[in-house]
């Protein structure tokens, strides 16, 4: 089973990155859960046709942990995709982890967490106090960071990539970092940008997705590219992303090495000028 954990700031496009990335790797006839964290509850949301699902933190306080079934929080999506959504606290109001931890631990207890590929889809924001909580306790096992050529985008994936820098001096280590997705959002020198930055932290570009109208097309639609427009390039950008991530084997002696705040700033001058 690969465990695989996308991480990235708020909006710049994880869910629709894991979502995408999911159906590309449904297509290869693969079982995929795809777990989301995040406040916002809408990772799955284009896997489940625009339906909001219920998450496991909501469900916990309504009707307690054990009166909970695997059909109370695990639903069936596009190419059969099973989707959870872990839930968050209230804006403003860190969970330290405590989300996504619940779910894990209740997806266990009820046998629900399997498949050929798990997808965790994990806002990795600054202010968010839990976002390594996964990687600490084992479940995020591959971690790539979905970044864009935004300083503050690179900033979160820096920080993301501390964490895992920490982690990875254990003597068990529980996590690798799996490489460095860039969700374009067409800025200039971009791509020199985000293939500097990945090689700086000791690791690679796994893919470069470019900004088209496609995604946002597909998303009114309440689908995924791969469903709504499975002939178009930008699917097979997906497919090609979804590829890799299954040929990647990352070395856990491989440590990322993550910048500090001059050599990240002194990289972004580099290439964001007037
Ligand atoms: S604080 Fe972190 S762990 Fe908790 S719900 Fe938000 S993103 Fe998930």
């Amino acid at each position: 089973m690969k465990q695989i954990a996308l991480y990235g700031k708020g909006g710049i496009g994880k869910s629709t990155t894991s979502a995408n990335l999911s159906a590309a790797l449904s297509e290869k006839s693969l079982d995929i859960l795809q777990i989301g964290c995040d406040p916002k509850h809408d990772s799955t949301r284009m896997l489940m046709h625009g339906q909001w699902i219920p998450t496991v933190l909501d469900l916990v306080r309504e009707k307690g942990e054990g009166n909970i079934t695997t059909e109370d929080v695990v639903f069936s999506g596009y190419n059969n995709i099973r989707c959870v959504e872990a839930g968050g606290p209230e804006p403003g109001v860190g969970c330290a982890g405590r989300g996504i931890i619940a779910t894990f631990q209740l997806l266990e207890k009820l046998d629900a967490l399997y498949g050929d590929v798990i997808v965790y889809d994990v806002l990795g924001d600054v202010v968010c106090g839990g976002f390594a909580m996964p990687m600490r306790e084992g479940y995020a096992r591959e971690v790539y960071l979905v970044t864009s050529g935004d300083f503050m985008a690179l900033y979160a994936a820096n920080n993301i990539c501390k964490a895992i820098a920490r982690l990875s001096k254990r003597s068990k280590p529980c996590c690798t970092l799996g490489g460095v997705i860039c969700n374009s959002q067409n800025i200039e020198g971009e791509l020199g940008l985000v293939s500097e930055f990945a090689e700086k932290i000791n690791s690679e570009l796994t893919g470069f997705i470019p900004r088209s109208q496609i995604v946002r097309v597909s998303e009114v639609n309440k689908k995924t590219v791969l469903e709504y427009a499975p002939e178009s390039e930008q699917a097979d950008v997906y497919r090609k992303l979804a590829e890799k991530i299954m040929n990647t084997n990352p070395d856990p002696d491989k440590k990322p090495t993550p910048l500090s705040m001059d050599e990240l700033e002194t990289l972004a001058q580099k290439y964001i000028k007037a």
